[in-house]
């Protein structure tokens, strides 16, 4: 096969303690899976099925990443979430095997033009313009499943300029990790290099120019990116 230009690198995430990267197919992202983030958002937060919104692969940047102000918003915003690396194939795949399509884990930031997110909620438009934008998908390395084992709790937390904003377990999540990959596989055929971000805590807030932010979560390190001084 020949292509009319050189396609673009594929895109990838780094892995925790190897030289060789994750390569990204597709971003999946869960929308409120945490009570008291649903709260915040003015939304009820009982146990209705979860619901999923993407981001281009291509938006994903790395650990250390300076990422530039987006364009169009007013209101750029951190979530602090787990972040769930596919590694085996899977349809229709039952809870109780979910496990087995897990490669591993890493710590995400949902960056959310906030502004643009909920113009778009309200008006029962589309959420790409306030998901689905460059740099938008923070991903730190990825660690292995065969090493962390089946994450289902720990400290997840993130602060800005030092200040915590973000604290909460990965064990208030409404939709564990089995039940949102087993729900996810229902709807799509999963494959090797999706990545699933499984929804942030309450303490959402805005991020600025020159803002560094930290995403802690207990037993994968720490994430920082830098918002750039000058806009995108
Ligand atoms: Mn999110």
């Amino acid at each position: 096969m020949s292509f009319v230009f050189a396609p673009l690198p594929t895109p990838s995430a780094a892995v925790h303690g190897e030289a060789a990267r994750f390569p990204i197919r597709r971003i999946f992202c869960v929308g409120r899976n945490y009570e008291a983030h649903a709260r915040e958002m003015g939304k009820d937060p009982t146990r209705e099925a979860p619901f999923f919104f993407s981001k281009p692969a291509d938006a994903v940047v790395d650990d250390g990443a300076v990422v530039p102000y987006p364009p169009l918003t007013k209101d750029l915003q951190h979530e602090a979430e787990l972040v769930v690396a596919i590694g085996r194939p899977g349809f229709h795949v039952p809870e109780e095997s979910a496990w087995n399509l897990v490669w591993g884990y890493a710590i995400g930031n949902d960056l959310t033009r906030r502004d643009l997110q909920l113009e778009a909620r309200d008006k029962g438009r589309p959420w790409d313009w306030g998901k689905a934008f460059d740099n938008s998908a923070v991903c730190g390395p990825i660690h292995m499943a065969t090493q962390v084992g089946q994450l289902s709790s720990g400290g997840i937390k993130l602060s800005v300029n030092g200040t915590v904003r973000q604290d909460a377990n990965l064990s208030d999540l409404i939709w564990t990790v089995p039940e949102i990959v087993s729900i996810l596989s229902r709807a799509v055929r999963l494959l090797p290099g999706d990545l699933v971000y499984t929804g942030t805590p309450a303490g959402v807030g805005a991020l600025l120019p020159g803002d560094v932010c930290v995403v802690e979560i207990e037993g994968l390190g720490a994430l920082t990116t830098t918002i750039a001084e000058t806009a995108g």
